[in-house]
């Protein structure tokens, strides 16, 4: 028995259900049943909530929140192998627990769902960026979620929070920080991990924000961003020349002086572009 809940230990459950890790769905599960209940804990009150999670595997965080008291989980996981360890926790927590076999990046998640809704995952690295950019701009905000608690690499969490001047700051960090409160809640080693991936980790927890913290069109915010970042390097009067012919008032209206490069320039002045862009559209 382990100790949060009366089931068994998650080495006994990838053994009985030889779930050996696979390099190619980036499998390194977390086996402490204390850790994942501590990073459910990070994800705040779940009591009242339902969570969504992403990538579950052998379910060490799925019984991590359940046994933090979350009111449904949904667990979308890609790897059939899974299932039937999932299945047995889905028993011990009657009505609590629904599971999906399927890619996260294909499943409409809402459907099962009722709000107020948390999110909380331990993914590879290329999926978990991918989503949570999605989960980061959809058209209207606030989004269907009130948190996102999610581990990365920690080069990945530390671009999300970056600011502006350093390496790590780009078009994530300026996402996130647009629209949510992102914060590095704790970082793990390798050793957390079986097997242990090559780089630290780092769990992030993102509180959406009631609405953006300065007004711009989500569309054009993007844009600009994507053009400024994608040639860093360039003053940003060359960057954004596709962007518009006469970028340069544009910058000059924002406050931004034309030979700036973007990791030097601040949401605030990146939000008053994309105005200055959006009155200048036709
Ligand atoms: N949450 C478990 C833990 O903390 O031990 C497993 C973490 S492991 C890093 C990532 C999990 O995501 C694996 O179980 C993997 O099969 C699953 N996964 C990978 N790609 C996925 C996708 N596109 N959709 C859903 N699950 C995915």
């Amino acid at each position: 028995m382990s100790t949060i809940d009366n089931l068994p230990p998650l080495r006994d459950v990838i053994a009985t259900h030889e779930l050996a890790a696979k390099k190619s769905l980036g499998q390194n599960f977390l086996l402490d049943l204390n850790l994942t209940a501590k990073i459910a804990r990070l994800a705040g009150d779940l009591s009242g909530a339902d969570v969504l999670e992403i990538g579950p595997g052998p379910g060490g965080l799925t019984r991590g929140l359940l046994a933090e008291g979350a009111r449904r989980v949904l667990a979308i996981e890609k790897d059939p192998r899974c299932m039937p360890a999932l299945a047995e926790i889905a028993d011990a927590y009657p009505g609590q627990l629904k599971t999906i076999n399927g890619d996260a990046l294909d499943v409409n998640p809402l459907e099962h769902l009722t709000a107020p809704i948390k999110i909380a995952a331990n993914l590879p690295y290329n999926v978990g960026t991918e989503l949570l950019v999605r989960w980061l701009t959809p058209p209207d905000w606030p989004p269907f979620w009130e948190s996102l608690t999610l581990m990365f690499q920690r080069e990945v969490a530390q671009r999300i929070v970056a600011e502006p001047g350093s390496k790590a700051y780009g078009r994530l960090a300026l996402l996130a920080q647009w629209r949510t409160d992102p914060r590095i809640v704790l970082e793990l080693p390798p050793e957390a991990f079986s097997p242990p991936p090559k780089v630290n980790s780092a769990v992030v927890h993102l509180t959406a924000l009631s609405a953006p913290r300065f007004p711009a069109d989500p569309g054009i915010l993007n844009k600009v961003v994507a053009a400024a970042f994608n040639q860093r390097r360039k003053m940003l009067r060359s960057a954004l020349k596709s962007v518009s012919p006469e970028i340069e008032d544009h910058l000059n209206a924002a406050g931004i002086k034309p030979t700036e490069r973007a990791e030097q320039v601040g949401l605030e002045a990146f939000c008053a572009l994309a105005r200055s862009l959006e009155t200048a559209t036709p």
